[in-house]
């Protein structure tokens, strides 16, 4: 497999994070294999950027596994909110957040409130067994709804639409035609095609 990652540890604890990661990377394949059950210490996401925490994740799993790794960071920008919660998206309704507290407190933040735009921006980054550091970014425009919305995908997703469905309106395989992680994983397969050989 050429400029290929080969077996890739996926930095990340979140179940969903993870399975929408995988299906990714096999998708533009860009892995051999996900190494899985690999152990590593809670990774502290201090960082005042998605790039910040993205590099700290991805850094310390290598680290600790030895492998290359893939690390995401997300965040969802709201532009009436002057583009809160940001790097601050996972933990928006307090340090105890679940999906559901922090999609009601962004509702809650956005009543009465008309301009409901908003845009999911990931940072990717990759550690390749040469120990080279990869970028890449993927944003996906849209809107905050009214209401939450359909019981499919994660976080936030029943309450971000574009085109008149929400995220979580639509099945696993038309969210990943489209999303945020999709275009920063397609981004970073151009990075990496694009990467001088050492
Ligand atoms: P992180 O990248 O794990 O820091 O993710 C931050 C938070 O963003 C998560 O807790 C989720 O609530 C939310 N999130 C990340 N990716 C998605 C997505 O694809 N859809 C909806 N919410 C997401």
């Amino acid at each position: 497999m050429s400029r290929g990652l080969g077996r890739v540890v996926v930095a990340s604890k979140n179940p969903d994070k993870v399975a929408e990661l995988e299906s990714l990377l096999v998708r533009y394949r860009l892995v051999e294999e996900v190494i899985r059950g690999r152990e590593w210490p809670d990774v502290v996401e201090d960082a005042p950027t998605l790039t910040g925490n993205a590099l700290l994740k991805a850094r310390q799993v290598w680290e600790s596994t030895g492998f290359p790794v893939v690390a995401d960071d997300t965040g969802l920008e709201v532009r009436a909110l002057d583009g809160a919660p940001g790097v601050l998206t996972a933990r928006y309704a307090g340090p105890d957040a679940t999906y559901r507290s922090n999609r009601e407190a962004l509702l809650t933040a956005l009543i009465g409130i008309e301009d409901r735009r908003a845009c999911f921006r990931t940072v990717v980054v990759a550690i390749t067994a040469a120990g080279q550091t990869v970028l890449a970014e993927g944003v996906l425009e849209g809107e905050i709804t009214w209401a939450a919305r359909g019981s499919g995908g994660f976080g936030y997703d029943p309450v971000f639409e574009m085109q008149g469905r929400t995220l979580a309106e639509m099945s696993p395989d038309e969210k990943e035609q489209i999303s945020h992680r999709a275009r920063a994983v397609a981004a970073l397969a151009d990075a990496l095609r694009n990467l001088p050989e050492n």
